[in-house]
């Protein structure tokens, strides 16, 4: 379905890049063009974009940061929607905070810690935007997504705003209602706890400091590869089954972390999913348990 730009570009007032390598948008840095990419200017944008697709039937992919996903070498067909970065709407209430979902992550649990409120020291290092985050119900140490939402602000493909509370969000291990259902996360409010504002920063930076020091933060990445399986944890199973360095191309299971595939530089989308394989495979036939990719494989095969 060829996509009629110059419609395209009237309804829009964002950025618009045409062809774009998504490389250049994921922290995999990893992934072939996008057709047609738009970092919207607001809300308006949003409503446009979602507007253009369903009227024309073209296929609309959602990104945050691009912080957990794998794009394929072939890229993705149709318009790639990055609101990682834009929608940076914030207002607090009281210990209620209320910001846009293309609001870092990170940016947000420091402005909470320096508000003095508590409760979103676990994602104090997590790369991913707000909208991201709740769609994906980020999770560290002591806490998870699900713990502070109060409410949500969605579009959906019809182009209605809802707004979801707690119970309606679904929340599971890195699950939640939205996934899969074509809504776009507008905006989210947290409800967070008074607390001691120096407390709460010493606890994000003792989270930080145990990041660093575990996790392959130098290389690009997406975040942890694999779900965790119940009662077990991945990179140790991995590391078990004498993975650790298992290459293909420019693909690795990182030698500091079996649980994150990393890009030694000139990695394909191609040579992750072939480390994907090869570790399921591996960690199949050694213990006896499947692992499923937390990372999400996007684009044309
Ligand atoms: P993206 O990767 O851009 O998108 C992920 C999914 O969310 C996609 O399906 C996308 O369509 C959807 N999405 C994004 N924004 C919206 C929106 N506004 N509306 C609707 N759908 C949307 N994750 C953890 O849970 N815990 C960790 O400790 C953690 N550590 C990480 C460390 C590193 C170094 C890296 C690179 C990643 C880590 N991650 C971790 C993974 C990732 O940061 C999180 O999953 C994060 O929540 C993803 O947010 P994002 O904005 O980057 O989403």
């Amino acid at each position: 379905m060829t996509i009629n730009v110059d419609k395209l570009r009237q309804a829009v007032q964002g950025e618009f890049l045409l062809n774009e390598p998504m490389a250049k948008h994921t922290s995999f840095q990893i992934g072939g063009p996008a057709d047609v990419l738009i970092l919207p200017s607001g809300e308006k944008d949003v409503a446009a974009v979602q507007a253009f697709a369903r009227s024309e039937g073209i296929r609309l992919t959602v990104l945050g940061n691009g912080t957990n996903v794998l794009v394929r070498d072939k890229g993705i067909r149709g318009i790639v929607l990055k609101l990682g970065n834009s929608l940076q709407d914030f207002q607090q209430e009281e210990e209620n905070l209320l910001f846009g979902s293309g609001y870092s992550l990170i940016k947000a649990a420091k402005r909470a810690g320096e508000l003095g409120l508590t409760g979103m020291e676990f994602a104090a290092g997590i790369p991913g935007s707000m909208g991201g985050a709740v769609y994906m119900n980020a999770g560290a140490y002591d806490g998870e997504m699900s713990k502070i939402v109060a409410k949500v602000w969605v579009m959906d493909t019809c182009g209605q705003v809802q707004v979801l509370n707690r119970d309606q969000m679904e929340f599971g291990y890195r699950h939640t209602v939205l996934q899969n259902s074509g809504k776009v996360v507008l905006r989210v409010q947290l409800e967070l706890a008074r607390g001691e504002q120096e407390a709460i920063l010493a606890k994000m930076d003792d989270f930080n400091q145990r990041r660093a020091s575990k996790q392959p933060l130098e290389m690009p990445s997406a975040g942890s590869t694999f779900k965790r399986p119940p009662g077990l944890f991945a990179g140790t199973l991995i590391d078990q089954c004498g993975l650790k360095g298992y290459t293909v191309g420019g693909a690795q299971v990182s030698l500091k972390h079996a649980g994150f595939v990393v890009n030694n530089g000139q990695a394909t989308a191609e040579d992750v999913l072939q480390v994907i394989a090869g570790v399921q495979a591996r960690v199949l036939a050694l213990k006896g348990v499947h692992l499923y990719p937390e990372v999400l494989i996007l684009g044309e095969e």
